[in-house]
């Protein structure tokens, strides 16, 4: 039977576990010493890593340089004067005089209301490094997924 490379106790149920640096067969009260390394075939963390990927920070989103114009043109567009809209929106009418002039800058919510009922994009995505932002998400490998792929070779 083999034995515990700690405690030198007989068990069947060793389990590879680091401590310290070191990579030990241990039994299982020696385990809760380290972080147990066991290889599960039935663990699902390449899907996991896939999903990671997809992930787009939505703080990048900038307001559109011209969004004074969009607002107006999509309005004039629809017929509608500044009161219309405003009044559809439950709005005052200066706060989007305000914004077509570019005098102010609407803040998410408001640009989120205008872009929705004139059918329009004020908040656009600028050209994100999006590599990087992959290359911070392939820190989720942890001991585990290598130990996975010796495992599975
Ligand atoms: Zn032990």
């Amino acid at each position: 039977m083999p034995s515990c490379q700690l405690c030198g106790k007989d068990s069947d149920n060793l389990k590879k576990t680091k401590i310290e640096g070191a990579v030990l067969r241990v039994c299982n009260s020696c385990s809760d010493m380290g972080d147990v390394m066991e290889q599960k075939k039935e663990k699902k963390k390449q899907k996991k890593r896939k999903k990671t990927t997809s992930r787009r920070p939505r703080e990048t989103e900038v307001l559109a340089n011209d969004y004074g114009s969009r607002v107006k043109e999509a309005r004039e567009d629809r017929e509608l004067s500044i009161k219309e809209l405003a009044d559809d929106m439950n709005e005052k009418a200066s706060l989007i005089r305000k914004v077509e002039r570019e005098d102010l800058k609407p803040e998410k919510a408001l640009a989120k209301k205008l872009s929705k009922k004139l059918g329009i994009t004020l908040y656009v995505n600028p050209q994100v490094s999006e590599h990087s932002i992959e290359e911070g998400d392939e820190r989720d490998a942890t001991v585990e997924d290598i130990a996975d792929i010796k495992g599975s070779e």
